[in-house]
């Protein structure tokens, strides 16, 4: 049998991923590697495919060490962690896995919304610590149905956030760089947007465009009872600038799925009660992980095939013309 194609797994891997890819690839694991230098040193020249996600991208000694790599196959539809450009340069092709988790992320950016207007949190310890009985009922909280609601970036995943929303009977309101032909009401900027609505779900890519999109004026024009959800990147707001309109009262709550510097947290946010914070969940169901998993597979088998992906990113159009 001849040698398969060596294949570099880098992060995010499931059984069901080694299943379709271990009788097509030899596979080494970059993290499994008792001394992962010594594996680039000896077998890199070999590699020519790595599967990999958008948290650890191409790492620089990878791009070093495998000089015949062809294609990254990226498990995650962000791919802000990954140099396209210097890919490119170098001919590897990227994919990544758009549309399969469209509604999980749209479904986890309500979730955190809901949690927030309505203070699940603080209902939770109410019903479970007693305080309902020593105390009677819990205060009232924010309505989450016919509110303006302002998707930040309208792409896949915004739009899939404002049918979500719309069936609860939201107006939903939008900023992207293009006017899109939609129902949904357009504003020229960031800070237009906010002053419209009573919540802003932010879901535009991440990278050095967004950079601190969200920033003070767009906290404060979205004011003391406004509410921000983040389920983009950590990068798109100015973390210090959410603290210090949380604490000073100047925006009413924020719930956050990604944070600038993750996995660490700031201290500062994690003694807020006025936020909700989960762990960059966006698309972690089961379900969802093995759609993104077969997607990953889907782009690495097509390539084999014909040299082609199913899902490249944008930017390897030219790549593949
Ligand atoms: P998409 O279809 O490419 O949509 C991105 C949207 O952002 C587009 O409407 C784009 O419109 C807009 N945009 C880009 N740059 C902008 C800028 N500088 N200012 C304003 N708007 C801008 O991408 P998607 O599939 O919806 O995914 C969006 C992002 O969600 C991903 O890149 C990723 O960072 C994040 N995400 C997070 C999770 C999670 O677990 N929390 C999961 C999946 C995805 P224009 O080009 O017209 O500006």
């Amino acid at each position: 049998m001849p040698d398969l194609p060596v294949l570099l797994q880098i992060g995010s891997f499931t059984t069901r991923m080694a299943d379709q890819l271990a009788p097509r690839f030899e596979i080494l694991s970059l993290f499994e590697a008792p001394d992962r230098a010594a594996l680039l040193a000896a077998r890199g020249a070999d590699v020519v495919a790595i599967c990999t996600d958008g948290h650890w991208g191409i790492p620089d000694d990878v791009f070093e060490a495998c000089p015949k790599l062809q294609v990254a196959a990226s498990y995650g539809v962000g791919y802000d962690g990954i140099d396209v450009e210097r890919a490119l340069s170098r001919g590897i092709l990227v994919s990544h896995t758009p549309d399969v988790l469209n509604d999980e992320v749209a479904a986890t950016a309500l979730m955190l919304w809901f949690a927030v207007a309505r203070r699940l949190v603080l209902q939770d310890a109410w019903a479970r610590s007693g305080t309902w009985e020593r105390r009677g009922n819990a205060p009232l909280t924010q309505t989450v149905v016919r509110r303006q609601v302002g998707v930040l970036g309208f792409g896949r995943i915004g739009q899939t956030i404002a049918r979500l929303a719309e069936a609860h009977g939201a107006t939903v309101h939008y900023h992207a760089r293009s006017r899109r032909d939609a129902p949904q009401i357009f504003h020229p900027n960031p800070v237009a947007l906010a002053h419209a609505v009573d919540v802003l779900i932010v879901i535009t890519p991440g990278g050095s465009e967004t950079r601190h999109l969200v920033n003070r004026p767009v906290l404060d024009a979205l004011g003391p009872e406004g509410i921000l959800i983040n389920v983009a990147r950590g990068s798109v707001v100015d973390e210090d600038a959410l603290v210090s309109a949380l604490v000073d009262g100047r925006l009413g709550g924020a719930g956050l799925d990604v944070f600038a510097d993750e996995p660490t947290i700031p201290e500062a946010i994690k003694s807020l009660e006025n936020v909700v914070l989960t762990p960059h969940i966006g698309s972690a169901t089961y379900e969802t992980r093995a759609a993104m998993g077969d997607l990953v597979c889907d782009n690495l088998i097509k390539w084999l095939q014909d040299g082609t992906l199913k899902t490249p990113v944008p930017e390897c159009a030219a790549l593949l013309a």
